[in-house]
């Protein structure tokens, strides 16, 4: 746990959030500013600042969060309408949080390329 990490405040508490998953191995909670009808960050509990920084080790992790984000999909009901999943990674990937994040949009229409 990183103290000045927000996303690892969150896990710890410290900040609260809306949650709507949890397990031993991630979080998942509503985005603070949502660029979607749903938003929801899925992370790990463990500090991992990005995917470019994951190693070999993390991959059943990786699977575990992208099962999860099939499970969330479906217990908030856009499993079958669709959605959209996104990882932005670094400046040029858009990456805000230091934390490594699955946003989770749905509710919309989405479009491609993204901006
Ligand atoms: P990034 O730009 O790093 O891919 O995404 C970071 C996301 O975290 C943004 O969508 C932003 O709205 C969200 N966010 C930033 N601070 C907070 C916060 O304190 N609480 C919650 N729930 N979301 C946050
Ligand atoms: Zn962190």
């Amino acid at each position: 746990m990183s103290s000045q990490c927000l996303f690892c405040r969150i896990v710890a508490g410290e900040i609260p959030s809306t949650r709507v998953y949890e397990d031993d191995q991630v979080i998942a909670f509503r985005d603070i500013s949502p660029a979607a009808p749903q938003h929801i960050l899925l992370i790990p509990r463990r500090h991992i600042q990005s995917v470019a920084a994951l190693e070999v080790e993390d991959a059943a992790l990786m699977g575990h969060l992208m099962l999860q984000a099939r499970h969330i999909a479906e217990q908030e009901g856009f499993a079958d309408t669709g959605f959209r999943s996104v990882l932005n990674t670094g400046d040029e990937g858009g990456q805000t949080v230091g934390h490594l994040h699955l946003h989770l949009l749905a509710g919309r229409q989405m479009h491609w390329p993204p901006g």
